[in-house]
């Protein structure tokens, strides 16, 4: 017998009966840029993904429409008039997809989370995976790329070396070949909308807010419609806010190494004095002097573009501008309640 049952038989008023619990939400978050051909698709696969799962909970869609400049919203919209699940947040501009999922973050009404593309990268059917660890009471569920089949060898190995490197310098690492793509309990979302930081990494963030975490694991397959928006620069700034949002060991280092350095100049510097007194003024030196020079003016400069990496993100933080701007938002029936 359903717990619940026997309260409700020993009740005056039948007409309650059934008394089931209503079933818990799932906002799906998929920022969206320039993907008109991708929203018809995306949302066929995860129809069928999610028809499976309808006795145990229920979902909505949340679009988070980063500036596309195609028809992205129009198509959006044109779904969102067929069904009662699906809402659109349209952003004033393209802040790009760390930023469109913080505005899907900050928005989602669902009782559980799950960023995705748009592009199918993020296979649907994994959800059925995340939900099952979901109801045995996990509060976030890694979804972790067992092989990167749709990745470039280059791009495979960059991101190899950014997990090594971050997981070095920041004190709490981040889990290798896991992206966005994850569950997150409300518990978790409300802890990661509370973060006001402006340069952030999500990765970080969402490993930070720790939470019993669990694993599933899936192939990434390679991107069906239309082409990918990062590239190697894009990825690279991505990785140096990473690590220097999350890490200040970078700074550290010059602290080491500044007195290492101020240790060996002070035994240098007592070679010379011994060497002027006992033997007099040697003028040879050229070569060494310059070397000296040169190497010590390209460490100073580099400690120095450090110290500015720091520097330019208190100034991105003392600003206090929002991460993003919402042009417009339609909200489904569905998602109000
Ligand atoms: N995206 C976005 N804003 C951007 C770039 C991308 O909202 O400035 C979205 C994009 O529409 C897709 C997801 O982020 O749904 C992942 O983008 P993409 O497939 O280009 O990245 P990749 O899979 O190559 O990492
Ligand atoms: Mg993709």
């Amino acid at each position: 017998m359903k717990p619940g049952a026997e309260i409700v038989q020993l009740g005056m008023d039948h007409r309650e009966l059934p008394m089931t619990a209503p079933l818990r939400r799932v906002t799906l978050i998929v920022p969206v840029f320039n993907e008109e051909g991708g929203i018809g698709p995306f949302l066929a696969k995860v129809d069928s993904v999610i028809a499976d799962l309808a006795q145990v909970v229920t979902f909505d869609i949340l679009f988070v429409n980063d500036g596309s400049r195609d028809a992205t919203e129009r198509h959006v919209l044109a779904e969102a008039a067929k069904r009662t699940d699906v809402s659109l947040i349209n952003l004033s501009r393209n802040f790009g997809k760390e930023a469109a999922l913080i505005a899907g973050l900050n928005n989602a009404t669902g009782d559980a989370v799950i960023p995705l593309d748009v592009d199918l990268q993020d296979p649907p059917e994994v959800i059925h995976q995340m939900i099952d660890r979901w109801t045995a009471g996990a509060k976030v569920v890694n979804a972790r790329r067992s092989r990167r089949s749709g990745d470039t060898w280059l791009k495979a190995k960059s991101a190899n070396a950014f997990y090594r490197i971050f997981n070095a310098l920041s004190e709490q690492p981040i889990p290798r070949d896991v992206g966005d793509f994850r569950l997150m309990d409300r518990e978790v979302v409300d802890v990661i909308n509370q973060l006001g930081e402006r340069s952030r990494c999500n990765k970080s963030l969402f490993s930070w807010v720790g939470f019993e975490t669990v694993e599933v694991t899936y192939e990434r397959p390679a991107r069906e419609i239309g082409e990918t928006r990062w590239n190697y620069w894009k990825l690279w700034k991505l990785a140096l806010d990473a690590i220097f949002s999350s890490s200040t060991v970078p700074l550290r280092i010059w602290t080491y190494f500044g007195m290492m350095m101020a240790v060996v100049s002070l035994i240098y510097s007592l070679f010379i004095v011994a060497q002027t007194v006992l033997f007099g003024i040697d003028v040879p030196g050229y070569a060494s002097t310059v070397i000296l020079i040169l190497v010590f003016g390209g460490l100073n400069m580099f400690a120095l573009g450090i110290i500015g990496e720091y520097v330019g993100r208190i100034y991105t933080e003392v600003r206090q501008r929002p991460l993003y701007v919402i042009r417009s938002q339609h909200t489904s029936a569905k998602a109000e309640q």
